[in-house]
Protein backbone atom coordinates (compact mmCIF):
# COMPACT_ATOMS: atom_id res chain seq x y z
CA UNK A 1 0.00 0.00 0.00
CA UNK A 2 1.10 3.72 -0.98
CA UNK A 3 -0.66 6.85 -0.02
CA UNK A 4 0.18 10.41 -2.11
CA UNK A 5 -1.28 13.53 -0.47
CA UNK A 6 -0.79 16.37 -2.12
CA UNK A 7 0.39 19.64 -0.21
CA UNK A 8 -1.45 22.94 -1.68
CA UNK A 9 -4.25 24.05 0.21
CA UNK A 10 -6.26 27.15 -0.33
CA UNK A 11 -5.70 30.41 1.38
CA UNK A 12 -7.31 30.92 4.19
CA UNK A 13 -9.33 33.90 2.75
CA UNK A 14 -10.62 31.89 0.06
CA UNK A 15 -11.23 28.67 2.07
CA UNK A 16 -13.22 30.97 4.05
CA UNK A 17 -14.95 32.46 1.02
CA UNK A 18 -16.14 28.96 -0.23
CA UNK A 19 -16.77 27.84 3.10
CA UNK A 20 -14.33 25.06 3.31
CA UNK A 21 -12.15 23.98 6.62
CA UNK A 22 -8.41 25.21 6.52
CA UNK A 23 -5.49 22.85 5.26
CA UNK A 24 -7.77 20.60 2.68
CA UNK A 25 -4.98 18.98 0.49
CA UNK A 26 -5.72 19.59 -3.19
CA UNK A 27 -3.62 18.96 -5.78
CA UNK A 28 -0.77 21.76 -7.03
CA UNK A 29 -1.47 23.31 -10.51
CA UNK A 30 0.89 21.12 -12.47
CA UNK A 31 -0.96 17.84 -10.86
CA UNK A 32 -3.76 15.86 -12.42
CA UNK A 33 -5.22 12.11 -11.64
CA UNK A 34 -2.20 11.00 -13.99
CA UNK A 35 0.85 12.42 -11.87
CA UNK A 36 -0.99 11.59 -8.75
CA UNK A 37 -1.16 8.09 -10.06
CA UNK A 38 2.24 8.11 -10.87
CA UNK A 39 3.27 9.41 -6.68
CA UNK A 40 1.54 5.94 -6.09
CA UNK A 41 2.84 3.71 -8.41
CA UNK A 42 6.51 5.02 -7.91
CA UNK A 43 6.03 4.73 -4.10
CA UNK A 44 4.63 1.02 -4.15
CA UNK A 45 7.37 -0.34 -6.51
CA UNK A 46 7.36 -2.13 -9.69
CA UNK A 47 5.47 -5.63 -9.15
CA UNK A 48 7.51 -8.71 -9.07
CA UNK A 49 5.71 -10.51 -12.28
CA UNK A 50 2.77 -10.57 -14.21
CA UNK A 51 -0.07 -8.71 -13.03
CA UNK A 52 -3.65 -6.31 -13.56
CA UNK A 53 -3.46 -2.92 -13.19
CA UNK A 54 -6.85 -1.23 -12.37
CA UNK A 55 -6.88 2.54 -12.09
CA UNK A 56 -10.37 3.95 -10.27
CA UNK A 57 -11.51 6.99 -8.79
CA UNK A 58 -11.18 9.78 -11.40
CA UNK A 59 -8.78 8.55 -13.92
CA UNK A 60 -11.65 6.53 -15.19
CA UNK A 61 -12.78 9.79 -17.38
CA UNK A 62 -9.46 9.25 -19.19
CA UNK A 63 -8.13 7.29 -21.78
CA UNK A 64 -6.63 4.43 -19.26
CA UNK A 65 -4.31 3.00 -21.75
CA UNK A 66 -2.47 6.49 -21.90
CA UNK A 67 -2.46 6.78 -18.44
CA UNK A 68 -0.65 3.25 -17.92
CA UNK A 69 1.51 4.18 -21.45
CA UNK A 70 2.63 7.29 -19.23
CA UNK A 71 3.84 4.87 -16.15
CA UNK A 72 5.32 2.35 -17.68
CA UNK A 73 7.23 5.18 -20.15
CA UNK A 74 8.23 6.89 -16.85
CA UNK A 75 9.31 3.29 -15.43
CA UNK A 76 7.04 3.16 -12.52
CA UNK A 77 5.52 -0.01 -13.42
CA UNK A 78 6.21 -3.12 -16.30
CA UNK A 79 3.48 -4.26 -18.67
CA UNK A 80 0.71 -5.70 -16.90
CA UNK A 81 -1.01 -8.45 -18.55
CA UNK A 82 -4.41 -6.92 -18.20
CA UNK A 83 -5.46 -3.61 -17.47
CA UNK A 84 -8.66 -3.06 -15.78
CA UNK A 85 -10.33 0.65 -16.00
CA UNK A 86 -13.10 1.00 -12.99
CA UNK A 87 -15.59 3.54 -13.50
CA UNK A 88 -16.01 6.41 -11.41
CA UNK A 89 -18.87 5.36 -9.35
CA UNK A 90 -16.91 2.50 -8.28
CA UNK A 91 -16.84 2.55 -4.51
CA UNK A 92 -14.14 1.39 -2.24
CA UNK A 93 -15.95 -1.47 -1.05
CA UNK A 94 -16.75 -2.50 -4.85
CA UNK A 95 -12.90 -1.84 -5.25
CA UNK A 96 -11.57 -4.04 -2.39
CA UNK A 97 -14.47 -6.85 -4.15
CA UNK A 98 -13.03 -7.02 -7.48
CA UNK A 99 -9.56 -7.26 -6.57
CA UNK A 100 -10.53 -10.10 -3.99
CA UNK A 101 -12.44 -11.68 -7.44
CA UNK A 102 -9.25 -11.20 -9.38
CA UNK A 103 -7.26 -14.57 -9.88
CA UNK A 104 -3.89 -12.79 -10.13
CA UNK A 105 -1.95 -10.19 -8.73
CA UNK A 106 -3.29 -6.93 -9.11
CA UNK A 107 -2.07 -3.17 -7.76
CA UNK A 108 -4.93 -1.19 -7.84
CA UNK A 109 -4.37 2.91 -8.27
CA UNK A 110 -7.51 4.94 -7.03
CA UNK A 111 -7.35 8.71 -7.08
CA UNK A 112 -9.88 11.23 -5.60
CA UNK A 113 -9.88 13.99 -7.40
CA UNK A 114 -13.01 15.93 -8.33
CA UNK A 115 -13.40 19.40 -8.64
CA UNK A 116 -17.38 20.67 -9.47
CA UNK A 117 -17.32 24.36 -9.72
CA UNK A 118 -15.03 27.62 -8.72
CA UNK A 119 -17.03 28.50 -6.12
CA UNK A 120 -17.90 24.92 -4.52
CA UNK A 121 -15.70 23.62 -1.71
CA UNK A 122 -12.93 21.44 -2.83
CA UNK A 123 -12.65 17.62 -1.70
CA UNK A 124 -9.68 16.52 -0.22
CA UNK A 125 -7.37 15.06 -2.72
CA UNK A 126 -5.28 11.83 -2.45
CA UNK A 127 -4.33 8.90 -4.14
CA UNK A 128 -3.61 5.50 -2.55
CA UNK A 129 -2.08 2.17 -4.34
CA UNK A 130 -2.91 -1.19 -3.37
CA UNK A 131 -1.29 -4.41 -4.21
CA UNK A 132 -2.93 -7.67 -3.84
CA UNK A 133 -0.50 -11.31 -2.67
CA UNK A 134 -0.17 -12.33 0.79
CA UNK A 135 -2.13 -10.56 3.08
CA UNK A 136 0.71 -8.39 4.89
CA UNK A 137 -1.60 -5.52 5.56
CA UNK A 138 -4.77 -6.62 5.28
CA UNK A 139 -6.53 -9.50 4.64
CA UNK A 140 -10.44 -9.18 2.34
CA UNK A 141 -11.96 -11.48 4.41
CA UNK A 142 -15.61 -10.90 3.32
CA UNK A 143 -17.02 -9.25 0.29
CA UNK A 144 -21.18 -8.76 -0.48
CA UNK A 145 -23.16 -6.40 -2.60
CA UNK A 146 -27.46 -5.64 -2.65
CA UNK A 147 -28.79 -3.73 -5.93
CA UNK A 148 -31.76 -1.84 -5.43
CA UNK A 149 -34.61 0.39 -6.84
CA UNK A 150 -35.43 1.94 -3.56
CA UNK A 151 -34.12 5.09 -4.10
CA UNK A 152 -35.63 6.43 -6.79
CA UNK A 153 -36.79 9.34 -5.66
CA UNK A 154 -33.46 10.44 -4.14
CA UNK A 155 -31.65 12.52 -6.79
CA UNK A 156 -34.23 14.87 -6.50
CA UNK A 157 -33.74 15.20 -2.73
CA UNK A 158 -31.28 17.97 -2.91
CA UNK A 159 -33.31 20.59 -4.90
CA UNK A 160 -36.96 19.56 -3.32
CA UNK A 161 -38.10 19.04 0.06
CA UNK A 162 -37.90 15.43 0.04
CA UNK A 163 -38.52 13.53 3.27
CA UNK A 164 -34.56 12.73 4.53
CA UNK A 165 -35.75 10.40 6.87
CA UNK A 166 -37.25 8.45 4.16
CA UNK A 167 -33.56 8.06 2.92
CA UNK A 168 -31.89 7.51 6.00
CA UNK A 169 -34.61 4.36 7.14
CA UNK A 170 -33.69 3.23 3.80
CA UNK A 171 -29.92 3.00 3.85
CA UNK A 172 -30.18 2.00 7.48
CA UNK A 173 -32.50 -1.11 6.38
CA UNK A 174 -30.14 -2.22 3.27
CA UNK A 175 -26.96 -1.68 5.36
CA UNK A 176 -28.28 -3.82 8.40
CA UNK A 177 -29.30 -6.82 5.88
CA UNK A 178 -25.90 -6.30 4.27
CA UNK A 179 -23.43 -6.26 7.21
CA UNK A 180 -25.43 -9.07 8.91
CA UNK A 181 -24.38 -10.87 5.29
CA UNK A 182 -21.13 -9.92 5.52
CA UNK A 183 -19.90 -11.12 8.97
CA UNK A 184 -21.57 -13.90 8.44
CA UNK A 185 -19.39 -14.83 5.54
CA UNK A 186 -16.33 -13.70 7.77
CA UNK A 187 -17.26 -15.89 10.41
CA UNK A 188 -17.11 -13.10 12.56
CA UNK A 189 -19.97 -11.40 14.61
CA UNK A 190 -20.63 -7.38 15.33
CA UNK A 191 -18.64 -6.95 18.23
CA UNK A 192 -15.50 -8.24 16.91
CA UNK A 193 -15.73 -5.60 14.53
CA UNK A 194 -13.43 -2.22 15.41
CA UNK A 195 -15.62 -0.39 13.27
CA UNK A 196 -17.87 0.17 10.27
CA UNK A 197 -16.45 2.87 7.67
CA UNK A 198 -19.71 4.14 5.48
CA UNK A 199 -19.59 5.74 2.05
CA UNK A 200 -22.41 7.75 0.60
CA UNK A 201 -23.34 11.07 -0.18
CA UNK A 202 -26.65 11.01 2.16
CA UNK A 203 -25.37 12.69 5.49
CA UNK A 204 -25.58 9.85 7.98
CA UNK A 205 -26.46 10.32 12.01
CA UNK A 206 -23.44 8.00 12.45
CA UNK A 207 -24.02 7.67 16.19
CA UNK A 208 -27.59 5.90 15.90
CA UNK A 209 -26.15 3.83 13.44
CA UNK A 210 -23.41 2.57 15.95
CA UNK A 211 -26.19 2.01 18.75
CA UNK A 212 -28.17 0.20 16.48
CA UNK A 213 -25.89 -2.28 15.20
CA UNK A 214 -24.04 -2.13 18.95
CA UNK A 215 -20.22 -1.53 17.18
CA UNK A 216 -18.02 0.50 18.27
CA UNK A 217 -17.89 3.32 16.12
CA UNK A 218 -19.40 4.50 12.73
CA UNK A 219 -17.55 6.30 10.54
CA UNK A 220 -17.96 8.68 7.54
CA UNK A 221 -15.00 10.00 6.20
CA UNK A 222 -15.43 13.90 4.97
CA UNK A 223 -14.93 13.27 1.13
CA UNK A 224 -17.06 10.33 0.38
CA UNK A 225 -18.83 9.41 -1.68
CA UNK A 226 -16.04 11.42 -3.97
CA UNK A 227 -13.19 9.33 -1.78
CA UNK A 228 -12.66 6.13 -2.26
CA UNK A 229 -9.30 6.59 -1.79
CA UNK A 230 -9.75 8.57 1.29
CA UNK A 231 -12.16 5.56 2.57
CA UNK A 232 -9.36 3.26 1.79
CA UNK A 233 -6.45 5.41 3.29
CA UNK A 234 -9.08 5.79 6.48
CA UNK A 235 -9.77 2.16 6.83
CA UNK A 236 -6.35 0.97 6.82
CA UNK A 237 -5.65 3.82 9.72
CA UNK A 238 -8.28 2.44 11.66
CA UNK A 239 -7.62 -0.96 11.36
CA UNK A 240 -3.70 -0.09 12.34
CA UNK A 241 -5.06 1.75 15.52
CA UNK A 242 -7.13 -1.68 16.55
CA UNK A 243 -4.33 -3.78 15.79
CA UNK A 244 -3.12 -7.32 14.29
CA UNK A 245 -6.06 -9.46 13.75
CA UNK A 246 -8.88 -6.52 14.40
CA UNK A 247 -11.57 -6.76 11.63
CA UNK A 248 -13.74 -3.88 10.50
CA UNK A 249 -16.24 -3.58 7.63
CA UNK A 250 -16.91 -0.62 4.61
CA UNK A 251 -20.01 -0.18 3.34
CA UNK A 252 -20.78 2.10 0.08
CA UNK A 253 -24.69 2.77 0.15
CA UNK A 254 -26.11 4.36 -2.55
CA UNK A 255 -28.45 2.33 -5.31
CA UNK A 256 -28.25 -0.32 -2.86
CA UNK A 257 -25.11 -1.61 -0.68
CA UNK A 258 -21.49 -3.12 -1.33
CA UNK A 259 -19.47 -3.98 1.19
CA UNK A 260 -16.36 -5.84 2.53
CA UNK A 261 -14.71 -7.09 5.60
CA UNK A 262 -10.70 -6.43 6.29
CA UNK A 263 -8.95 -8.09 9.13
CA UNK A 264 -5.70 -6.50 9.72
CA UNK A 265 -2.48 -8.04 9.20
CA UNK A 266 1.17 -8.12 10.87
CA UNK A 267 2.56 -4.88 9.26
CA UNK A 268 -1.17 -3.14 9.45
CA UNK A 269 0.73 -0.81 11.65
CA UNK A 270 3.79 0.14 9.27
CA UNK A 271 1.54 0.82 6.59
CA UNK A 272 -0.71 2.51 7.54
CA UNK A 273 1.73 5.00 9.01
CA UNK A 274 1.91 7.90 5.84
CA UNK A 275 2.81 10.77 7.31
CA UNK A 276 0.86 14.15 6.76
CA UNK A 277 3.12 16.27 4.54
CA UNK A 278 3.13 20.20 5.41
CA UNK A 279 1.77 22.76 2.76
CA UNK A 280 3.90 23.99 0.30
CA UNK A 281 1.73 26.56 -1.53
CA UNK A 282 -1.65 28.23 -1.73
CA UNK A 283 -4.22 29.06 -4.36
CA UNK A 284 -5.82 32.58 -4.43
CA UNK A 285 -8.98 33.18 -5.98
CA UNK A 286 -7.65 33.71 -9.34
CA UNK A 287 -5.39 30.64 -9.41
CA UNK A 288 -8.44 28.52 -8.18
CA UNK A 289 -11.04 29.60 -10.70
CA UNK A 290 -8.50 28.96 -13.27
CA UNK A 291 -7.77 25.09 -12.38
CA UNK A 292 -11.42 24.73 -11.92
CA UNK A 293 -12.29 25.99 -16.07
CA UNK A 294 -8.99 23.83 -16.76
CA UNK A 295 -10.89 20.56 -16.68
CA UNK A 296 -9.51 17.29 -17.25
CA UNK A 297 -12.16 15.95 -19.76
CA UNK A 298 -9.78 15.24 -22.70
CA UNK A 299 -7.41 12.35 -21.98
CA UNK A 300 -3.73 12.78 -22.24
CA UNK A 301 -2.53 12.15 -25.59
CA UNK A 302 -4.29 9.07 -27.88
CA UNK A 303 -1.95 8.62 -30.31
CA UNK A 304 -0.40 4.79 -30.08
CA UNK A 305 1.68 5.20 -32.75
CA UNK A 306 3.42 9.00 -30.94
CA UNK A 307 3.47 7.25 -28.02
CA UNK A 308 5.15 3.90 -29.21
CA UNK A 309 7.79 6.28 -31.42
CA UNK A 310 8.62 9.29 -28.56
CA UNK A 311 7.43 7.62 -24.92
CA UNK A 312 10.56 6.02 -24.28
CA UNK A 313 13.02 8.68 -25.12
CA UNK A 314 10.47 11.83 -23.46
CA UNK A 315 9.80 9.98 -20.22
CA UNK A 316 12.74 7.24 -20.38
CA UNK A 317 15.65 10.14 -19.29
CA UNK A 318 17.43 8.59 -22.71
CA UNK A 319 21.06 9.37 -22.37
CA UNK A 320 24.27 7.50 -22.79
CA UNK A 321 27.27 5.98 -21.53
CA UNK A 322 31.27 6.51 -23.38
CA UNK A 323 32.52 3.16 -22.92
CA UNK A 324 35.98 4.90 -23.86
CA UNK A 325 36.08 7.33 -21.12
CA UNK A 326 33.49 6.31 -18.99
CA UNK A 327 31.40 9.54 -18.97
CA UNK A 328 27.65 9.50 -19.15
CA UNK A 329 25.51 12.52 -21.28
CA UNK A 330 22.05 13.52 -21.61
CA UNK A 331 20.12 13.82 -24.04
CA UNK A 332 20.89 10.12 -25.85
CA UNK A 333 23.95 10.98 -28.61
CA UNK A 334 25.77 8.84 -30.91
CA UNK A 335 28.86 10.31 -30.05
CA UNK A 336 31.08 10.97 -26.52
CA UNK A 337 30.55 15.18 -25.66
CA UNK A 338 33.69 14.64 -23.15
CA UNK A 339 35.84 12.70 -25.44
CA UNK A 340 34.76 12.67 -29.28
CA UNK A 341 34.59 9.30 -29.32
CA UNK A 342 31.79 6.91 -30.84
CA UNK A 343 32.16 4.39 -28.67
CA UNK A 344 28.54 5.13 -26.50
CA UNK A 345 25.87 2.68 -25.96
CA UNK A 346 22.66 3.67 -23.96
CA UNK A 347 22.04 4.25 -20.49
CA UNK A 348 18.83 5.33 -18.65
CA UNK A 349 19.78 8.13 -15.95
CA UNK A 350 19.42 8.23 -12.33
CA UNK A 351 16.05 9.49 -10.85
CA UNK A 352 17.86 11.31 -7.93
CA UNK A 353 20.16 13.72 -8.20
CA UNK A 354 22.17 17.18 -6.78
CA UNK A 355 21.47 21.03 -7.95
CA UNK A 356 24.15 22.06 -9.85
CA UNK A 357 22.64 25.45 -10.67
CA UNK A 358 19.82 27.29 -10.90
CA UNK A 359 17.71 30.33 -11.81
CA UNK A 360 14.29 31.94 -11.34
CA UNK A 361 11.93 32.61 -14.64
CA UNK A 362 9.49 35.69 -14.62
CA UNK A 363 8.71 35.26 -18.54
CA UNK A 364 8.32 31.81 -18.92
CA UNK A 365 4.46 31.48 -17.00
CA UNK A 366 3.07 35.15 -16.95
CA UNK A 367 1.61 34.37 -13.47
CA UNK A 368 3.89 33.21 -11.47
CA UNK A 369 8.09 32.88 -11.50
CA UNK A 370 9.29 29.37 -12.38
CA UNK A 371 12.35 27.83 -11.04
CA UNK A 372 14.54 26.25 -13.34
CA UNK A 373 17.01 23.92 -12.32
CA UNK A 374 20.12 22.03 -13.67
CA UNK A 375 20.70 18.59 -11.69
CA UNK A 376 23.54 16.77 -11.80
CA UNK A 377 22.46 12.94 -11.51
CA UNK A 378 23.77 10.07 -9.57
CA UNK A 379 25.64 8.15 -11.91
CA UNK A 380 26.08 11.12 -14.10
CA UNK A 381 24.17 12.72 -17.20
CA UNK A 382 22.86 16.49 -16.45
CA UNK A 383 19.12 17.21 -16.42
CA UNK A 384 17.53 20.81 -16.87
CA UNK A 385 13.94 21.08 -15.90
CA UNK A 386 11.59 23.03 -13.56
CA UNK A 387 10.97 23.05 -10.07
CA UNK A 388 7.45 21.43 -9.57
CA UNK A 389 4.73 23.97 -8.67
CA UNK A 390 4.77 22.58 -5.02
CA UNK A 391 8.38 22.90 -3.90
CA UNK A 392 8.78 25.14 -0.90
CA UNK A 393 11.49 27.04 -0.49
CA UNK A 394 13.29 27.05 -3.41
CA UNK A 395 15.95 24.59 -4.30
CA UNK A 396 19.85 25.59 -3.88
CA UNK A 397 22.84 24.23 -5.16
CA UNK A 398 24.08 21.25 -3.61
CA UNK A 399 20.58 20.42 -2.28
CA UNK A 400 19.94 16.62 -3.10
CA UNK A 401 16.53 16.70 -5.61
CA UNK A 402 15.03 13.89 -7.53
CA UNK A 403 12.57 13.50 -10.52
CA UNK A 404 8.50 13.60 -10.30
CA UNK A 405 6.22 13.48 -13.31
CA UNK A 406 4.68 16.53 -13.57
CA UNK A 407 2.32 18.86 -15.80
CA UNK A 408 3.86 20.52 -18.26
CA UNK A 409 1.69 22.30 -20.68
CA UNK A 410 -2.66 21.84 -22.21
CA UNK A 411 -1.58 22.34 -25.43
CA UNK A 412 -3.89 21.74 -27.68
CA UNK A 413 -6.13 20.98 -25.10
CA UNK A 414 -4.34 17.93 -24.34
CA UNK A 415 -2.31 17.48 -21.01
CA UNK A 416 1.43 17.20 -21.50
CA UNK A 417 3.63 15.06 -19.04
CA UNK A 418 7.87 15.55 -18.31
CA UNK A 419 10.20 15.28 -15.45
CA UNK A 420 9.79 18.23 -12.41
CA UNK A 421 12.78 18.46 -9.64
CA UNK A 422 11.38 18.14 -6.20
CA UNK A 423 13.74 18.47 -3.41
CA UNK A 424 14.36 14.86 -1.93
CA UNK A 425 16.41 11.94 -2.75
CA UNK A 426 13.94 9.12 -2.80
CA UNK A 427 12.72 10.51 -6.02
ZN1 LIG B 1 33.88 9.64 -23.87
Amino acid sequence: MAVYVPTFTLTPELADALGSPIGVPVSAPDEDPVTMLWEVFDAIGPASGDETVMLAGSPSDLEPRAVLAHLIASGVTGQPSSLLAASSHMGPAAILAALKDLDRPATAGIVDRTRQSPVAPPHPELSIALRTGEPRIAEITACSTRASLTFDRWADLASSAGDDRFVETALQTEATILLDELLKEAGRSKQDLAGVIISTSHRLRTSALAARWEVREVVQPRASPHGAAAVLRESLRRLAEAGVGATLAVLDLGWGVSGAVLTAGRDVARAAASTEPGTTGTYDYREWTTAILDTDSTGPWTSPQELRRDAPLLLGRAGYKCLACQSVGFPSSHVCERCGKSTVISETLARTGTVFTHTIDHLYDGSKAIQMVVLDMDGGGRFYSQAAKDVGPALGVGDRAGLVLRLVHRSGDLPHYFWKVKHGTDG
